[in-house]
């Protein structure tokens, strides 16, 4: 029998045996988490600017929560079931006793929705694309976070949400948030607005000082829901990575960086180069402050190159 390392970790014997094991079953696995009040009764938890590590047990994610009186409201669940937990204890902590009423997921990814086991599953809801991506490729994605990050995802699965939504508003506990379903981060990208405090929560259709990240992009689309975004009334925006933001800030910094990256490779295609010299390319200065840029730069050029090969480079006729 092939013992994977998802296996393996479930099974317990991650954490005896080995000097590193040893180490790592020292390290105490819990989550800090970052809370902080961004609106009247309105919190998110800050993740750090970086990629999946065993140091920073996935936690690079900003999750969010809305005690609107009646019952609390949550977007995103963070990346494994210990997370969830983490989160479920801090919403007890600052809204008690308060019901929960509602669990957003804003895309598939697997950051933003491997908490779901922490909470009630008739709370959990998405986007019918993320619904459908969670569906096809959350176990995917859970085999491979166990492999970046391990014995913090002890005990994970995936929980798919329950309820369906689209574009619409919603009165939840009283109050009411307008869902945006867009796309181009993924095939799904789901914005929510509190209406009541004019937050807008993008999930990761905007990034800011962190790099955005393309598995799943569709570059033209992404460009399309910032102009959706840019034209919302809005008192402050909660990207899915990044520092809260009072202005234009994360809009102007992911429509850059996108922009960028399209011409970039375009350009790279273009002259011939191959996918490891397009790699190879410099990042501009204005770019050296974003988290993980070179990182996700890379990244982006093996998940893009080969798709922007196939759709500018004509097949030509050979000549006999
Ligand atoms: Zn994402």
């Amino acid at each position: 029998m092939r013992l994977t390392r998802r296996a393996f970790v479930g099974t317990g014997l991650a954490a005896g045996g080995c000097a590193i094991c040893a180490a790592a079953r020292a390290a105490p696995l819990t989550y800090d988490l970052d809370i902080r009040e961004i609106a009247p009764r309105t919190f998110a938890a800050f993740g750090a600017r970086e990629t999946f590590s065993l140091a920073n047990g996935g936690n690079i994610v900003n999750t969010a929560f809305i005690d609107t009186g009646a019952g609390v409201v949550v977007i995103d669940t963070g990346p494994s079931r210990r997370y969830g937990e983490t989160l479920r204890a801090a919403i007890a902590a600052k809204a008690p006793g308060k019901p929960l009423l509602r669990v957003f997921n804003t895309h598939h990814h697997p950051d933003h929705c491997l908490g779901n086991q922490a909470f009630p599953a008739a709370t959990l809801a998405a986007s019918a694309g993320t619904i459908d991506g969670l569906t096809r490729e959350g176990e995917a994605f859970a085999s491979g976070l166990y492999r970046l990050i391990g014995d913090w995802m002890r005990g994970t699965h995936v929980v798919v949400p329950q309820v369906t939504v689209a574009a619409s508003v919603e009165v939840i506990g009283g109050r009411r948030f307008q869902l945006f379903d867009l796309g181009g981060h993924t095939a799904a990208d789901l914005v929510i607005k509190d209406m009541d405090t004019g937050v807008v929560f993008t999930g990761d259709l905007a990034f800011l000082d962190r790099a955005p990240t393309t598995p799943h992009a569709d570059l033209p689309r992404w460009l399309a829901a910032l102009d959706t975004l840019a034209g919302l009334d809005r008192s402050a925006l909660l990207p899915g990575h990044g520092p809260l933001d009072r202005g234009q800030a994360a809009l102007d910094q992911t429509r850059d960086w996108l922009g960028w990256l399209d011409g970039t490779l375009r350009e790279a295609l273009a002259r011939g180069e191959t996918m490891n010299e397009a790699a190879l390319r410099p990042l501009p200065k204005r770019f050296s402050a974003l988290g993980v840029a070179q990182l996700e730069y890379e990244r982006s050029v093996m998940h893009l190159y080969p798709r922007l090969e196939a759709q500018m480079l004509t097949p030509v006729a050979l000549v006999r």
